[in-house]
């Protein structure tokens, strides 16, 4: 039983000063974690329980599915990072430090390379296989804006499990049993989530899949159709497009005078002008971006290459610079300076248009873009505009990229029916990697036919201590933090409100429900009503047992913090209510 009289942690009266999002703030004055860096923080002994709890449920599932727990080391050699060249693509994320020897090495984002390396000594034949490893250890990332706790932490608490198949059937069953696996997690946990379709990105491979829980704290934004049930990231979101028609059925280029046209509108009107009545939609805005694409060298130098990338997208839309990012494979992204000496040739700013772009720059467009489709776009010269000018007859881009934002209402590329957009927190994520990192250690295992197979993989991730901060985001009120039953820190948390009688009953009661197996939080401090139960509803602990003032007559009271509703008990039925149904809904 844990005594508040006792606790190492205590409340706080105010915010911390830097807390933007609730579960932060609760979680400090509620004295479950305490920052010691950006993004760096120490947990405190009731935000560990709720840490541990969480693990202890996440382990639980993967153990379900038959993974195998090891544990890696934090700190690493660069080697295996150099032999897949994440040393060099992670870029400014990841933490390289050097041994007294001089020696590179780095504290792990990730630990796909570790992993394929330890199966290519480990395992040998097809029989090894499938398998399944995870642990569950603290990652390091150099985050460029730690925010909210530990929401966002550069030293955070993750599971990741790697599965080990012989083909991609086998893969695709890792996959949908880790799927699964994650559905029962967070249903346990008390989370609500959405399954998206998502980016592999940096990762690599195919198909992969992010567990978000809705929240309007979240870092990412997802679609979702109400009408099919169609769900991406925005990263990932894919809308209809309108069909492709023959480019040759349109008038002639036209060239404008459009002077003093620097706004959507007074080109418009400009346009209008000449005689040419169309809407922003109609309009090609090519926007330039400088992509700078680490290149993987093995050596520790920076390197890399940079190439000038020319982005069309309709003119009434913004470009969306995430969506642009997560589909260049990797690279950077940055506006392209185009008033300075090293501008790129050919690019008029303000009056870019995709005819005639010479071969120095990459031209793609969004796919809202399509063959056929005929736009008043820039002329490539100051001052001017090009109307008719068709995709397919004057321009033909050299790829597509999403990168137009997407709005709600847009359709769905499955159904046509207006998307929805919303806010959510990532809280896991599964990858089928297939044979990326297979490949690059060469991890083969003899087949039954005794020859050498190269295995495929997956790779999972959950963020254990950025869920404790999502659960608390989708779990409070103004008064504090409510936990769901199975992380909460204890079932029950017993206030005795004054010293006499009620510390002696309480102090029973405490006892027994300990002994029929409740957690007990026990505010045995003698503190006055107002400030116990202000902790009480800071603390979170799902039910509360008051021993006051109606001990005189006999009974108790008993909150559900939850269901915000309270009920008299008479003592002697107290711990048989509480210890019932786990503390269940009073009705
Ligand atoms: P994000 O997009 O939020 O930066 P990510 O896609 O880079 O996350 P993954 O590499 O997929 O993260 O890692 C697996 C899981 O680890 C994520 O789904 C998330 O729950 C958790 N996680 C990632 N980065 C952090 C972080 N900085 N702090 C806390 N948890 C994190
Ligand atoms: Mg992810």
């Amino acid at each position: 039983m844990r005594r508040l009289s006792a606790l190492f942690s205590k409340t706080l009266r105010d915010d911390p000063a830097d807390a933007e999002l609730a579960s932060h703030r609760l979680l400090v004055r509620a004295g479950y974690i305490r920052r010691v860096a950006p993004g760096i923080f120490t947990w405190l002994p009731l935000g560990l329980d709720v840490l541990r709890r969480i693990e202890a449920v996440v382990r639980e599932e993967m153990e379900a599915i038959g993974g195998q727990e090891v544990l890696f080391p934090a700190l690493v050699p660069k080697e295996h990072y150099a032999t897949t060249g994440r040393w060099e693509t992670y870029g400014e994320s990841l933490f390289r430090l050097r041994d007294r020897r001089g020696g590179d090495y780095l504290l792990a984002p990730t630990h796909e390379e570790l992993f394929t390396n330890l199966v290519k000594g480990e395992a040998s034949s097809y029989k090894d296989l499938p398998l399944i490893l995870f642990q569950i250890q603290t990652k390091y990332r150099d985050e460029a804006r730690p925010r909210a706790g530990v929401l966002r932490g550069r030293e955070f608490l993750m599971k990741d499990s790697y599965s080990f198949d012989l083909d991609d059937e086998g893969l695709a069953g890792s996959y949908r049993r880790h799927r699964e696996a994650y559905q029962r997690t967070f249903e346990r946990l008390g989370l609500d989530y959405r399954i998206v379709s998502a980016v592999s990105g940096a990762m690599g491979g195919s198909a992969s899949e992010e567990f978000l829980a809705p929240s309007d704290g979240g870092e990412d934004t997802y679609v979702s159709c109400p009408s099919c049930g169609y769900a991406a990231n925005i990263e990932a979101a894919e809308t209809a497009v309108p069909a492709a028609s023959d480019p040759g059925d349109h008038p002639p280029i036209q060239i404008l005078e459009t002077p003093d046209a620097p706004t959507i509108a007074t080109l418009l009107a400009a346009v209008r002008a000449a005689g040419i009545d169309v809407g922003a939609s109609a309009t090609l805005k090519n926007v330039a971006f400088t992509l700078h694409h680490p290149d993987g060298r093995t050596d520790g130098r920076t390197g890399g290459r940079t190439e000038t990338l020319v982005v069309g997208i309709p003119g009434d839309r913004d470009v969306d610079l995430r969506r642009l990012e997560a589909n260049v494979g990797g690279a950077t992204v940055q506006p392209a300076d185009l008033d300075g000496d090293d501008a790129p040739a050919g690019l008029v700013k303000g009056y870019i248009g995709p005819q005639g772009l010479g071969a120095e720059v990459r031209y793609v467009v969004d796919p809202l873009v399509v063959t056929g489709s005929e736009w008043v776009t820039g002329a490539n010269q100051p001052g001017r505009h090009a109307a008719h000018v068709v995709m397919g007859r004057d321009f033909h881009p050299s790829g597509v990229l999403p990168a137009a934002e997407v709005r709600a209402g847009d359709p769905c590329a499955r159904c046509g029916t207006g998307l929805e957009l919303a806010r959510g927190i990532e809280i896991g994520h599964i990858f089928q990697l297939g044979r990326k990192y297979t490949d690059a250690f060469a991890l083969d295992v003899l087949g039954p036919d005794g020859k050498p197979q190269r295995v495929t993989m997956g790779s999972y991730g959950i963020g254990v201590s950025r869920a404790v901060a999502a659960i608390a985001e989708q779990s409070h009120d103004d008064k504090g933090l409510l936990w769901p039953a199975a992380v909460a820190p204890a079932d029950v948390h017993v206030v005795a409100v004054g010293k006499g009688d009620q510390m002696a009953v309480a102090t029973r009661l405490a006892e027994e429900l300990e002994a029929a197996g409740r957690r007990v939080l026990f505010d045995d401090r003698g503190a006055s009503p107002g400030v116990a139960f202000k902790d009480a509803e800071l603390l979170g602990v799902p039910m509360i047992l008051v021993v006051g003032k109606g001990l005189a007559g006999g009974v108790v009271e008993v909150r559900d913090r939850r269901a915000g509703t309270a009920a008299e008990v008479p003592v002697g039925e107290a711990v048989a209510f509480l210890a019932g149904g786990g503390g269940g809904p009073i009705r």
